[in-house]
């Protein structure tokens, strides 16, 4: 049957971006109104393969170690924090962060992420003395450390410019910088799910001032919080335009909000609506060679699905999880199943560090 149309038009666009060329936010809001979801996966996949022509899916072995939970920031999704001074709030110690590592490093581990609530005990001094120790104890660990808000409340807590307290860290052992907190970069949302979370612009700020001093990072989106399609597309923009200017972001990832016990979403968040919006954010994010998949919150099967749908990366192998299973998803894997599910969706599974570098 020959396209006529409508049909021609969306046609086109798939074949574009699928090749690589650029789509604008009109034609990106196009796609994702009315291209099917099967359409857009094979597109995203011509552009993975495209990207990554040997069927190869990479995968890292790191911990993620939530250092501590105290927060004064009460973000509505979130359902990790505890408010300063409250019970149940905790700031795990060197000995407790050894014991953690230790495990990690004996079962190949290469990286710590390291996240935590934005704390108002710790400063730039604490964060010096961690790294410095981390790094003394740890020396071929990567510190992939602190979303963006925890630098930012570093900055206010010790009275420095972004570009300072980041220069600061890294010469203390900090080796990227993870892309979390950036939520939906679009204030309108943000302030309704993260009322005192810094804005869309100083988020870029912090990754920019990172890239600029010569460390790569992630970036990520979180959708599902009744946001339009036009917020989401608005935010990979953003994202896309930060990549012109400084090339510093390694890799993607998107997830939809983790419902649990809360109550904010009522969007879709589905796990077609999640790759639907994977596969668009390969197609739009043309000059950010990696995607990861989700599965922490999606689970292995759809995590292998995604992998069609535009990701060449199965994200971490996962020791422990405090923030998404704090709302209720618990999924779990070692580096063993990882390379099972990948050989099993068709790919070879090889292990990389934070800057896609074969490692083992
Ligand atoms: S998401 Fe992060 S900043 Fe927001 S309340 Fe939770 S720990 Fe704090």
């Amino acid at each position: 049957m020959i396209a006529t149309g409508k049909a021609l038009i969306i046609d086109r666009l798939l074949s574009k971006a699928s090749e690589g060329r650029r789509l604008s936010v009109d034609e990106a809001l196009q796609l994702a109104a009315e291209s099917s979801l099967a359409d857009l996966g094979l597109a995203a996949d011509a552009r993975r393969n495209q990207l990554h022509p040997d069927r190869r899916v990479s995968y890292i072995v790191e911990r993620n170690v939530n250092y501590t939970n105290v927060c004064n920031v009460y973000c509505r999704f979130c359902a990790f924090y505890r408010a300063p001074g409250r019970p149940g709030g905790y700031t795990l110690s060197k000995e407790e962060l050894a014991v953690k590592i230790d495990e990690t490093v004996a079962a190949g581990g290469i990286q710590i992420l390291l996240q935590g609530g934005l704390n108002p005990e710790c400063d730039i001094e604490y964060y010096e003395d961690l790294f410095r120790w981390l790094k003394q104890q740890y020396p071929t660990v990567n510190l992939h450390a602190l979303s963006a808000d925890e630098v930012l409340h570093v900055c206010n807590v010790s009275k420095l410019t972004i570009e300072e307290t980041l220069a600061r860290m890294i010469a203390a052992g900090m080796g990227s910088l993870p892309g979390a907190g950036a939520e939906l970069l679009v204030d309108r949302v943000r302030k309704r799910i993260a009322r005192l979370k810094s804005g869309a612009d100083k988020w870029l700020a912090v990754h920019r001032a990172a890239h600029r001093l010569g460390i790569p990072s992630t970036c990520t989106m979180m959708f599902g919080v009744q946001e339009t399609w036009h917020d989401r597309i608005l935010h990979l923009e953003m994202l896309r335009q930060l990549q012109d200017e400084t090339g510093g972001f390694t890799a993607f990832i998107t997830w939809p909000y983790q419902q649990g016990d809360l109550k904010l979403a009522r969007g879709n968040t589905s796990a077609a609506e999640y790759l639907r919006v994977q596969a668009l954010a390969r197609l739009f994010l043309d000059n950010i060679p990696h995607l990861q998949s989700s599965w922490v919150t999606q689970g292995p099967s759809i995590g292998q699905v995604a992998l069609n749908f535009g990701a060449d990366d199965f994200g971490a192998v996962m020791f422990e999880e405090n923030v998404v299973s704090a709302a209720g998803t618990t999924f779990r894997m070692n580096s063993d199943f990882i390379e099972t599910q990948i050989r099993r969706a068709g790919y070879s599974p090889w292990r990389r560090n934070v800057r896609y570098q074969a490692v083992g």
